[in-house]
């Protein structure tokens, strides 16, 4: 049976259910007065889906799960949108508006919101280090996409620049920045990954100051065709890189620099919590509802949607 076939996916009153199992686990919370169970569910025809009314006597107001999380504002039927969290976290490159709107059968700017609305629940916000003792963290850059309005030049300047450090075996987090020098880079570095960590990197000179915060760094050579040396390489960090090109190029078409760091973290999103670390596309799906909440989105303008 597919897991597509869940309930939740086809029916509204059990997708709200499923959000208020995952944010909720039974105990209902009033957004109003953040009364914890103390709610009664409406119950009706005439009542709308998932709506909850406040016990509390100075409230008495009514709420539904929506109420604070990305899903809030969206017109589309909870269920829909729960499908799209699906697709979104279990396609490796990622999935379009464009296929959303064709497969969920929503407007195509319905589908271009919800698509960003997800890649906020899978922004971790998260600020605990990578790398450790013993861990072992690659830190390279790539150039994506065509800053706007910059003239092609040889050498990528007029692309954005992206920073990842990915710890071997475990997650990744990436940064868009604006140059690739050493003082837009190194904070990164210091801020993101314990200094117990062993540091590798390429031989470029941005890092060449690193083995004063580290517990090592060691690099390849690539301008000298040198990739391994035993276990000093970049490998890791690269084959992030090329599923987050292959998905930016085939699936998103690049995207505007004011997205891009939302790209970034929906890849990251996936790469952290990939199957290799034994997280299966339903954890994924919950891990990415559970970062549904608390969350705000800035941007409401349609008229602004290109992708
Ligand atoms: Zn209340």
């Amino acid at each position: 049976m597919s897991i597509l076939s869940n309930p939740y996916f086809h029916n509204e009153a059990a997708a709200f259910e499923h959000l208020e199992e995952a944010l909720w686990k039974g105990e209902p919370v009033c957004p109003h007065c953040g009364s914890i169970n103390n709610a009664t569910k409406l119950q009706g025809q005439a009542t709308r889906i998932g709506v909850w009314k406040c016990k509390d006597r100075h409230c008495r107001k009514q709420f539904t799960v929506k109420v604070g999380t990305v899903f809030e504002h969206g017109r589309i039927p909870l269920n829909k949108m729960l499908q799209a969290v699906h697709l979104m976290v279990s396609s490796k490159k990622g999935i379009s508006a464009h296929q959303l709107h064709r497969i969920l059968e929503i407007q195509y700017k319905s589908a271009w919101f919800l698509c960003h609305r997800i890649r906020l629940a899978m922004a971790s916000g998260e600020l605990s280090p990578l790398g450790g003792s013993g861990k072992t963290v690659e830190v390279d850059e790539t150039y994506i996409g065509r800053l706007k309005g910059a003239p092609v030049k040889a050498g990528g300047s007029h692309k954005n620049v992206v920073v990842t450090l990915v710890e071997r075996g475990g997650r990744a987090r990436s940064f868009h920045v604006d140059t690739t020098r050493m003082g837009n880079v190194m904070p990164i570095v210091r801020a993101n990954i314990a200094k117990e960590s062993a540091l590798m990197t390429d031989e470029s000179g941005i890092y060449r100051r690193a083995s004063q915060d580290f517990a090592s760094h060691d690099f390849v050579t690539h301008s000298k065709d040198e990739y391994v040396r035993g276990t000093i390489h970049t490998n890791t960090v690269e084959g992030y890189y090329s599923i987050f090109k292959r998905g930016m190029k085939g699936v998103y078409q690049h995207c505007g620099e004011q997205h891009l760091h939302r790209y970034l973290a929906e890849f990251d999103f996936r790469y952290s919590n990939r199957v290799a670390l034994g997280v299966d596309d339903s954890t994924r799906a919950s891990l990415a509802l559970k970062g549904a909440t608390g969350k705000r989105l800035t941007y409401r303008r349609p008229d602004l949607a290109a992708e």
